[in-house]
């Protein structure tokens, strides 16, 4: 018999990346069918998962390696687009019905909207998506009737913990934080930290950029904000606690006091394949969660002072227009100039403030409105770094 989930058609955005290589293995493990990859530059790796899955369309952002992969498929009848243009073309050409975004950082919005407007439904591991233009994201949604699975585990949580539930008896959405590698230091301490240490976390495996988002906390207050627009709750319901052990992935606590928490392993390979067998769950590939082993759960309040970027959410979200914009691009340039080892850790945050607080708000923006608050942002951060 085929299961529901066979008859899935996936395009993979980012697929050389850990949320994509993850998500391979659970096409692997199901037997999906995954019709379209894409990612930057990496044309080694997707040449490879090109063949393993017989894919038909292809794209790299990266011009140059996107002509090298042509060449290295040129046996196959894999179509390859070229450019992050190419990448919005395969979106249209490849015929998935659902599409999974796990592009890194500000250029995952556009191949969003795009997958929305050819009518595709989504699983977004892209929160840049949200943070950058919530409001159009989600009125686009439902215009076009199509779903939007969060694929982050903090999300897929709430998604999941929002069940039990009417949406009027929701008190509180909590958003669980590992606080990160740098967990009880002072913002003395934090002034010296290497962009070494700042990519070491704790529990999870990921990319340079959500790395350095999650010792600042900024990935946090990223969350909070697409936790927002997500399920539509005003920000002073949302809140964050800190967690050690990534096993609480959030809580909804509902207005007679009760908290419900979705619980396991840390291992985005089970939110993956929930945002892909929604409304069904399946026997996934993750290991069983043994509460007694673990033993301990703890639980902390978040240290304002020395991560202010957890104040940065609800100050974006009263503001709205594009505000929530300009705190992602001024964070993509910071998070930049950290990782050349050109502004010290501390002054991520600093930079991202001075930029949020001075930008002239614009509100009910356009897309354009959004790009272009987006770009002054950045820019504004190179300057003020003296860059
Ligand atoms: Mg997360």
């Amino acid at each position: 018999m085929v299961k529901d989930v066979q008859k899935k058609k996936l395009a993979i955005l980012g697929s050389t990346g850990s949320i994509g290589t993850q998500t391979l293995d659970v096409c692997a493990y199901h037997g999906i069918e995954v019709c379209a990859l894409s990612a930057r530059q990496n044309s080694a790796l997707l040449e490879e998962q090109a063949r393993k899955f017989h894919v038909k369309y292809c794209a790299l952002s990266d011009k140059k390696s996107a002509e090298d992969l042509k060449i290295s498929l040129a046996d196959t009848d894999t179509q390859v687009f070229c450019g992050n243009g190419g990448i919005l073309e395969m979106i249209e050409a490849c015929g998935a019905n659902t599409v999974i975004n796990s592009i890194i950082g500000t250029d995952g919005l556009l191949p969003t909207l795009k997958s929305i407007e050819c009518g595709k439904n989504i699983a977004l591991a892209n929160k840049e998506t949200l943070v950058t233009a919530g409001e159009l994201v989600m009125k686009r949604v439902k215009e076009k009737g199509v779903t939007l699975m969060p694929v982050d585990s903090e999300h897929c949580a709430i998604f999941q913990c929002l069940m039990n539930g009417k949406r009027e008896e929701v008190s509180r959405l909590i958003l669980t934080a590992s606080g990160g590698p740098f967990f009880g230091m002072d913002s003395e301490k934090l002034k010296n930290v290497t962009v070494e240490q700042a990519l070491s976390h704790p529990t999870w495996k990921m990319g340079k950029k959500i790395t350095i988002d999650s010792a600042t906390l900024m990935n946090k207050c990223f969350e909070m904000i697409e936790a927002a627009y997500l399920f539509s709750f005003e920000p002073q319901k949302i809140d964050v606690v800190l967690h050690r052990e990534s096993v609480v992935h959030s809580l909804v606590e509902y207005v007679d006091g009760a908290l419900i928490a979705q619980m396991s392993l840390p291992d985005m390979r089970m939110c993956i394949q929930y945002a892909i067998t929604y409304p069904k769950r399946e026997k996934g590939i993750v290991r069983k969660t043994n509460l007694a082993d673990i033993g301990r759960l703890t639980f902390y309040k978040p240290d304002y002072e020395s991560f202010p970027s957890l104040s940065l959410a609800p100050y974006a979200l009263e503001r709205a227009g594009v505000i929530p914009a300009v705190l992602n691009g001024a964070n993509d340039e910071a998070v930049s100039l950290f990782l050349d080892g050109k502004i010290s850790f501390t002054d991520i945050t600093k930079l991202v403030q001075n930029t949020v607080y001075s930008f002239e708000n614009i509100k009910n923006p356009t897309l354009e409105d959004i790009l272009c608050a987006q770009k002054e942002a950045k820019n504004r951060v190179l300057r003020a770094a003296g860059g």
